[in-house]
């Protein structure tokens, strides 16, 4: 293998919260780093997630038996979930594709890829934040999905027999014990499972603010730019921008639920829709949550962060570009309502973010085969926060050409493409 080039420049396309961990594990090894992103640091997708930080979040949305639940989660009054008729004719092969996952042999397969990029997730966040004076951003938390059906709650489900067979502590507990946990949570709830030994974020937001500063101490050059194209140069990439051209040695795209504009011309098959997710925060909740708490009826998740209570969930599968539904800000209040009865809900804020979700759960991580130079880390769908870090520093051995301690082959970016036909045999 060839000694790492650390001196070769590289270029970070988007500074959300992937990009931002990319760029610290490329500083760490001494690589020069450009960031370039049209906005702040870390406030699209990544400002308004629910701030969960799981070692055991090893379990893709696609389970068996699911294609069972879709229907009532489409058309229940609360509408978790939504597809939007634009998007109807992309999503016939995605939702097949999704649904394939929902086989028992496949969402062990896959548990298997997202917990080496879960699994270590806290630690190398307290790294990130170590030295910053913003340590305590990130704190201890249980996960708590709660039940109002008691009988719901069980730990045969597939999802949770795989977090305990990969070492989770889970506990199963009833209506007294859920009060002591979380006093403020309606009575309505009759169970839950108590994941434990997890971390939540107090403001996704500053966390990428804070994170975009290091990188900065540490050498980055932050560039405000709107990418339009990339192209091969002889020697490294031209990056296209509105009224300029920039140029790195390499080049890693991490542009979220944007990403796929940048690949046309590389063949390669992306299936990423912009999974659209919502939050309303009440910034005088007059209530504290202790732990990140599922609403699994509702498929919504409480946390208090530094701005508030926030409440945030839902998949609306839409044009990338398509205004909010401002309808949901009304149903989230009463879901936020009801879960916690003395929760002040005046002047909720309001928010909307694109997961980019491929139908596997997994992230495309890795160079692109023939386009040397150009690498990929997006796609983190329902997980990015907890990725990012893990994510990141795999591209950055990939870069500096060290060997990854695992197989990477499963967040392959040539995974959905077809495979080379067979010879005729005849
Ligand atoms: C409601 C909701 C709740 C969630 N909860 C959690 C959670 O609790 N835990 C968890 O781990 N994950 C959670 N997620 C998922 C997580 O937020 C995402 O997976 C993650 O934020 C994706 O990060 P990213 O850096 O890939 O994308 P983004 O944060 O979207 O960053 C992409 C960046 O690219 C920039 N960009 C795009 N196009 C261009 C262009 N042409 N030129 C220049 N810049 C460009 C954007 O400005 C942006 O800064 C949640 C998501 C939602 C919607």
């Amino acid at each position: 293998m060839p000694p790492p080039d650390t001196d070769a420049s590289v270029a970070v396309l988007g500074a959300g919260i992937v990009g931002l961990c990319t760029a610290l594990s490329l500083l760490e090894r001494g690589v020069p780093v450009q960031v370039i992103d049209r906005g702040e640091p870390g406030q699209e997708t990544s400002m308004g997630n629910a701030g969960v930080v799981s070692p055991w979040s090893i379990v893709p949305q696609s389970l068996p038996g699911l294609w069972r639940k879709i229907p009532g989660q489409l058309f229940s009054h609360g509408r978790p979930l939504s597809i939007h008729p634009k998007v109807a004719v992309r999503m016939i092969p995605w939702g097949a594709g999704f649904l394939k996952q929902g086989r028992e042999a496949k969402v062990r397969r896959v548990s298997e890829a997202m917990s080496h990029i879960c699994g270590p997730s806290i630690e190398l966040y307290q790294k990130h934040l170590q030295g910053t004076g913003h340590e305590g951003l990130l704190r201890d938390s249980s996960y708590i999905h709660a039940f109002r059906d008691g009988s719901r709650a069980n730990l045969t489900d597939l999802g949770y027999r795989i977090r305990s067979e990969k070492g989770a502590e889970i506990e199963l507990v009833g209506r007294d014990r859920l009060s002591e946990i979380e006093p403020e949570l309606s009575e309505d709830f009759q169970a839950a499972v108590v994941i434990k030994g997890q971390a939540r974020v107090r403001s996704p937001g500053r966390l990428g603010r804070v994170l975009a500063d290091k990188a900065r101490r540490l050498g980055a050059n932050f560039v405000r730019a709107e990418v339009t194209g990339i192209q091969r140069r002889d020697e490294g990439w031209a990056i296209q921008c509105v009224g300029e051209t920039l140029e790195a040695d390499r080049l890693v795209i991490c542009l979220g639920a944007w990403s796929p504009g940048l690949l046309e011309s590389t063949n390669l098959n992306v299936p990423l829709m912009a999974e659209r997710g919502y939050h309303v925060e009440f910034s005088d909740p007059g209530i504290e949550i202790n732990n990140s708490v599922m609403d699994v009826d509702a498929k919504v998740v409480a946390s208090s962060m530094e701005g508030g209570v926030r409440v945030a969930g839902h998949a609306e599968f839409a044009p990338i570009d398509a205004p909010p539904d401002g309808r949901r800000e009304a149903r989230l209040v009463k879901i936020a309502k009801a879960a916690f009865r003395d929760l002040q809900t005046d002047r909720p804020s309001f928010w909307m973010g694109r997961r980019p979700s491929f139908p596997d759960s997994l992230p495309m991580l890795g160079e692109v085969p023939d386009h040397q130079g150009l690498f990929l880390n997006f796609g983190h769908a329902h997980y990015g926060l907890m990725m990012a870090p893990k994510s990141g520093d795999l591209i950055a051995q990939l870069i500096c050409g060290e060997q990854t301690n695992h197989k990477i082959d499963d967040y392959s970016p040539c995974r959905f493409c077809r495979k080379p036909a067979k010879p005729d045999a005849s």
